[in-house]
């Protein structure tokens, strides 16, 4: 692994080469294609020490309910299974970090923690309360971009045109950098790791059942591996079909890429194969890698660059700026929690689109914009907007609570990363979106249908 992936080290001051080597796995939750993993791997064989790697559950996380949970614990028991056939293991602590990480890590008393970075603000609390109880370092390593997020640039950066060419320049180097070998058989110290008890983990939680689970994908690392096999298999429809919600040419990888399931790095691997021997895969493959490298990258950097990602203040000038003029504008519809969450409102092309997040747990990439613009559009202020955008996608969403929701949110009601429009009602210089624009783009009445029937769209 290159050294720049190391985010962070704290506590170098007083280290201590005895001790076991622990991966506390957070956002990483996989065993291939992980340098977090790998470069533990490495410290624990170098030292000839041994390699524990932990999980800490915590009962409830950002209103996540059993829909989320049982994706990620699903997946995780396949991580468990996955580490004891490579002879290592996963233990699952119960509780907050403060609570049971740290008094774990009093009783192995290792050498060094090697964590995963995650931009977000409870994450950020977590590891600065294990950093400060603990006599060891703790190395953070960023496995989630390609290009490490400090990296790639050290300030927040304006817009996709302002990160991607610093992308551009610097990707070439780091393709090769994605953790391969995270998964060879562990030839290292061996070390006793009880069995985990699953069903104890499962009756620990304690979140919201009422959001049902969803089939139609598997959750785990083979699951996302057999997703993106099959949205190698339509790849071509991406560049033309991505924005149309009645066709499913988008590649559902989100959820995964969301739980750590699987690799960008191993995402990009693939599609750069299979174009390099179908050139007519080009056009396609391009507009994936936008979204997939710089727009997923660019979240990372606004989340950790800027505290404030999920809330007005976080928003640049400019719009911050036009919303405060037009907050006395008159809006022509005003709705309720509730009726948002419902589903109840005068718009049957939103109402849709709001069905299909509660029932598949996963919204069109382009019905999420006209959707948070709508909500600011017959929200009372622009700051009640983006709670009920946030507090509903991080409900139904199965990738929800992500940089890049965040960013989605702050992009279609605040102008993140967008530039000034013309100004109108409400929105200000906030670009605009409205049914006919989307008539234009799609069949609208046979996205509503089909959000209204139960038959899901044949993913
Ligand atoms: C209001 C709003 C809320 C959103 N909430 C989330 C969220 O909670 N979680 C989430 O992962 N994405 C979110 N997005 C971004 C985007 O809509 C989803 O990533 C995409 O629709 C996921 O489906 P897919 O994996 O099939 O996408 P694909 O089109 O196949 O894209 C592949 C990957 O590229 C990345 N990507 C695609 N579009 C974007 C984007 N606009 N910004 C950043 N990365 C992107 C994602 O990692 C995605 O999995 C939101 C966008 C908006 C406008």
């Amino acid at each position: 692994m290159r050294p720049e992936r190391l985010h962070h080290v704290y506590n170098v001051r007083d280290p201590q080469i005895e001790g076991p080597v622990v991966y506390w796995m957070g956002r990483e939750r996989r065993v291939a294609d992980n340098p977090s993993l790998l470069y533990a791997r490495s410290l624990a064989l170098e030292r000839n020490v041994e390699l524990h790697i932990v999980f800490c559950l915590v009962p409830t996380f950002l209103d996540a309910t059993i829909r989320q949970y049982g994706f990620m614990l699903r997946g995780l028991e396949e991580v468990d299974r996955d580490l004891r056939e490579l002879g290592l293991g996963l233990r699952m602590l119960l509780g907050t970090p403060d609570a049971v990480l740290i008094p774990f890590l009093h009783e192995v008393r290792p050498s060094i923690v090697i964590t995963d970075f995650e931009p977000l603000r409870i994450k950020r609390l977590w590891l600065s309360q294990v950093t400060e109880a603990l006599p060891c370092p703790i190395a953070v390593v960023d496995s989630h971009n390609i290009v490490p997020v400090t990296v790639a640039s050290p300030k927040q950066e304006y817009a996709a045109a302002t990160l991607r060419p610093k992308l551009r320049r610097l990707l070439d180097d780091w393709y090769d950098d994605m953790g391969e070998g995270s998964d060879a058989p562990w030839t290292g110290r061996r070390s006793q790791i009880p069995a985990v008890n699953w069903s104890t983990v499962w009756s620990s939680l304690r979140v919201d059942t009422s959001v049902a689970e969803v089939d139609w994908l598997s959750p785990g690392e083979k699951g996302a591996k057999g997703a993106l096999q099959k949205f190698l298999r339509r790849l071509e429809t991406y560049a033309e079909g991505r924005n149309d919600p009645t066709l499913h040419a988008q590649s559902d990888l989100s959820p995964y890429l969301h739980f750590g399931q699987i690799s960008a790095g191993r995402i990009v691997r693939e599609v750069r194969t299979l174009t390099a021997s179908d050139p007519k895969l080009s056009a396609s493959s391009e507009a994936f890698l936008e979204e997939l490298i710089v727009r997923r990258e660019l979240a990372d950097n606004f989340t950790h660059y800027n505290d404030r990602y999920d809330s007005f203040d976080g928003l640049p000038s400019w719009a911050q700026q036009t919303l405060d003029e037009h907050r006395s504008d008159r809006r022509d519809y005003l709705y309720t929690p509730d009726q948002w969450e419902a589903a109840s409102t005068h718009d049957e092309l939103w109402n849709a689109a709001q069905h299909e997040m509660i029932r598949t747990g996963k919204m069109h990439g382009y019905m999420r914009m006209y959707w948070a613009k709508k909500i600011l559009e017959w929200s009372a202020s622009p700051e009640e907007a983006m709670a009920t955008a946030i507090y509903l996608n991080d409900k139904y969403e199965l990738d929800g609570r992500d940089p890049n929701g965040y960013v989605g949110v702050a992009w279609s009601i605040g102008g993140l990363h967008d530039r000034p429009w013309f100004e109108r009602p409400v929105y200000g210089k906030i670009r605009y979106m409205n049914a006919a624009g989307c008539a234009r783009k799609f069949d609208v009445k046979a996205y509503i249908r089909s959000q209204s029937s139960n038959a899901l769209f044949s993913r």
